[in-house]
């Protein structure tokens, strides 16, 4: 049986993960996942209910109680919170400001983990996050680790930010990216870092297109196998 592709993007905050992630999967015909937004998605839960973080009973139950779905629109990834659509109030600030804390816990950790290899086990796929090459997918046929110059990532995400009309700071979004670039790193459950066998992808002075023709260079040896 032919065993199905497993493209695995990591690396840092507003690196431009999803913008590659999303035309790979539109180029190859692959499923995308996008693994942040399920941990957006479990921080709005946690915030909503005012889950005490301190205790992991409640954690656990909370955990019981959300139901993560993905559907896709035209390669556009929307994730439904126990059927709500939220995909745009995962991007605003309280859960960009929160998800670090609640993304190291590590009962959510599991949680996501379980879920996202079960997606991956049958299907091509191209999943972003910042641990699918070492943790979730260690065996993806291919692995890039995205950077980018910290000022051009926080001035890419200010403008995406304005264009769906939040009102932020450049200096609010900078700091944000450094937090969570430092909690992402220094976590002890699954921290941020390449894996061995990544191929870094540093995208500061590259266009959309001369990284997505990187990427299929790379993959484009695994496809018809
Ligand atoms: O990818 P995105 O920036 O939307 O992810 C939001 C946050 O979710 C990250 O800053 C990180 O704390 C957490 N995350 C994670 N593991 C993943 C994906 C995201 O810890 N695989």
């Amino acid at each position: 049986m032919k065993k199905n592709v497993v493209v695995a993007i990591d690396g840092y905050s507003s690196c431009g993960k999803s913008t590659l992630a999303k035309a790979l999967a539109k180029k190859l015909h692959f499923i995308y996942v996008d693994s942040g937004a399920m941990y957006r998605a479990v921080t709005l839960y946690f915030l909503r209910n005012q889950t005490d973080l301190h205790q992991h009973d409640l954690i656990i139950d909370a955990l019981d109680h959300i139901d993560l779905n993905f559907h896709s629109r035209d390669y556009q990834s929307h994730i439904l919170l126990n059927g709500e659509e939220v995909s745009d109030e995962i991007r605003q600030m309280p859960v960009s400001e929160n998800v670090s804390k609640i993304a190291s816990i590590k009962e959510v950790r599991q949680a996501m983990v379980k879920q996202q290899q079960k997606m991956g086990r049958s299907k091509n796929m191209v999943m972003d996050g910042r641990d699918i090459g070492t943790v979730v997918f260690p065996d993806a046929q291919v692995k890039l680790f995205m950077t980018a110059d910290p000022k051009i990532r926080a001035e890419r995400r200010y403008k995406e930010l304005k264009a769906n009309g939040e009102e932020v700071s450049l200096e609010e979004i900078f700091e944000n990216i450094a937090h969570r670039d430092y909690q992402d790193t220094t976590r002890q459950e699954s921290p941020l870092t390449r894996a061995d066998d990544a191929i870094i992808l540093d995208n500061t002075n590259l266009t959309e297109t001369e990284q997505l023709d990187f990427a299929i260079s790379k993959i484009e040896p695994y496809l018809n196998i």
